[in-house]
């Protein structure tokens, strides 16, 4: 398969608006294309455009392990393009050094492929009357001579102003986090920028130079590995190596986010069974403190917040929604119980209060071995291991192993006629003194007082 890359930056360029007011032409760039086939094999560009953002999405991303940041820079990962990234945080260049490759990608001379990553949810400063920025990135005198301008040398350029210029020329455009990809915080009830996602600034007619639309990793923050991870397979799919991922319908990673959150949770064993939190910091289900798990997709608790590690419910705490379009506004108030929850939650605690009890039945069973059942004791120095069976589970036991072996050999009764050891009998009667060897261990013990 032929690798996209190696077409270069995208042949026909875009119609892109000026820094402020109405379309303009860009020169057709056939010449850098062609330059950018010696040179683009295996190196793509990755520029990092912050709207209004925390910088918490860039704290993920540098946190992820699987592939890691450093690996896709340093080429550690196999069958993949190596990067170059070009991050406000992370550059090891300033000023207009730094923002020069900027101006090289917007006029289509960088000469190499590139995505384009936002971070942040994009302001609609475009619409604003007079010169000012929600988000700014660059001086007027970084902007491209080729591109229509109106801001002074000295004066901040909007970086919603480079996301609309570098976005048609991109091999592939991402929106890291909940404010990119949906809005977010900054798009909350109230806000005064009018904010939104990427989708939403640049349209549902977008296609990057590979025909792709937009690509969502949302979360607030997002799991790190699942920017990098997806980075990493368009970056495959881009070289030419295989095919391009899956995304659902929002352009999320659908193997990321196809599931929702309760699915995997440490705790749905509780909802099932119909026990629930009624205080931060219990261990149960979190459903009637407010998780709304059962109806978000996202996948922390099975990946891990950072490095297989962590997670909101493994953590102890309830889903918020955080990955969600419509986040925080459609999942507010926090921490109050989801009105769905009634129902279904109300259903877990009928179904789970009898099938909670006939497992406890099931599990005194089976924490008995079939040579404490024939011995009718368990050999445990532990009172709690030594706790007799009482007569609903005796019950219960029969009944639960003729349907259990039924159709197939009774191990139950097999076991019944092995025969006890007799070893511990054959040695107390040869003289070993047990409870001589327990009084030298008491002699060592110290008590909490004497501590
Ligand atoms: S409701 Fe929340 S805490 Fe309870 S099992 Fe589902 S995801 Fe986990
Ligand atoms: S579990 Fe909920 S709050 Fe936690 S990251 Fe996922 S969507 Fe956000």
């Amino acid at each position: 398969m032929a690798g996209l890359l190696r077409r270069g930056p995208g042949g026909s360029r875009r119609t892109t608006p000026p820094i402020t007011g109405g379309p303009s032409t860009v020169p057709d760039t056939d010449a850098s294309s062609a330059a950018a086939a010696e040179t683009s094999d295996s190196v793509v560009h990755v520029f990092w455009v912050s709207g209004m953002s925390c910088d918490g999405c860039s704290v993920a991303m540098l946190g992820a392990s699987n592939p890691s940041l450093e690996d896709l820079v340093l080429d550690r990962v196999p069958i993949t393009p190596r990067i170059v990234v070009h991050h406000p945080m992370l550059g090891a260049d300033s000023g207009h050094d730094f923002m020069e490759p900027f101006t090289r990608a917007a006029e289509g001379t960088l000469g190499a492929p590139y995505i384009l990553v936002v971070e942040g949810s994009i302001p609609d400063d475009q619409s604003l009357e007079r010169e000012g920025q929600y988000a700014g990135l660059g001086v007027g005198g970084d902007w491209p001579q080729s591109l229509p301008a109106s801001r002074a040398d000295d004066q901040p350029l909007r970086a919603t102003d480079w996301v609309w210029a570098m976005a048609s020329g991109a091999a592939a455009c991402i929106a890291i986090g909940t404010c990119a990809t949906w809005g977010g915080i900054p798009a909350a009830a109230g806000n005064i920028t009018g904010s939104m996602g990427l989708m939403d600034y640049l349209g549902a007619d977008y296609r990057s130079t590979s025909g792709m639309p937009i690509v969502n990793v949302p979360g607030c923050a997002p799991v790190g590995d699942n920017f990098t991870e997806t980075l990493a397979q368009i970056l495959q799919f881009l070289e030419g190596i295989r095919p391009l991922p899956e995304f659902d319908a929002l352009g999320r990673p659908a193997w990321q986010f196809g599931e929702t959150v309760h699915r995997h949770c440490p705790k749905a064993g509780y909802y099932e069974e119909g026990v629930f939190s009624h205080e931060p910091g219990d261990n149960q289900c979190l459903v009637e403190i407010g998780c709304w798990g059962p109806v978000v997709q996202c996948n922390i608790v099975e990946r891990g917040a950072i490095d297989h590690m962590g997670g909101c419910m493994v953590a102890g705490g309830a889903c918020i929604g955080c990955t969600m379009p419509g986040f925080p506004d459609k999942y507010s108030p926090f921490y109050k119980s989801p009105p769905g929850s009634a129902i279904s939650g109300g259903g877990s605690k009928i179904y789970g209060s009898g099938i909670r009890r006939l497992r406890r039945l099931s599990m005194q069973g089976g924490n008995r071995t079939p040579l404490s059942d024939n011995a009718h004791a368990v050999a445990s120095g532990w009172a709690i291991a030594n706790d007799k069976k009482d007569p609903l589970s005796t019950v219960n036991a029969y009944f639960y192993k003729k349907l259990q072996y039924h159709g197939s050999v009774n191990q139950g009764k097999r076991n019944k006629k092995q025969p006890l050891p007799k070893s511990r009998e054959i040695l107390r009667q040869k003289g070993v003194d047990l409870d001589a060897s327990v009084d030298v261990l008491k002699e060592r013990v110290v008590s909490r007082e004497e501590l």
